[in-house]
């Protein structure tokens, strides 16, 4: 899969700290039905596309140490 973010691509490695217990969360993959441009729920409003679409992409963190989730967006502008 070709996208714009660069954890996904393996360049970069998320390495967010836990808010609860301050261990280094992992990275658990893109959410994509969040960000699915072709989702059940296609409506019509670009505007939306714009903030939602390929400029993001959204990563799921979860801690090993205590399973505290949460979520990581990663700008294309920040790569
Ligand atoms: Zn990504
Ligand atoms: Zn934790």
């Amino acid at each position: 899969m070709t996208s714009g973010c660069s954890v996904c691509n393996g360049l970069t490695h998320l390495a967010e700290n836990c808010p609860a217990c301050g261990n280094t969360m992992e990275d658990c993959g893109k959410i994509n039905s969040y960000v699915d441009p072709y989702g059940p729920y296609e409506d019509t409003t670009t505007e939306e596309e714009t903030l939602t679409g390929d400029d993001q992409c959204v990563h799921f963190l979860q801690c090993p140490n205590c399973d505290q989730s949460s979520n990581y967006t990663v700008h294309r502008d920040e790569i």
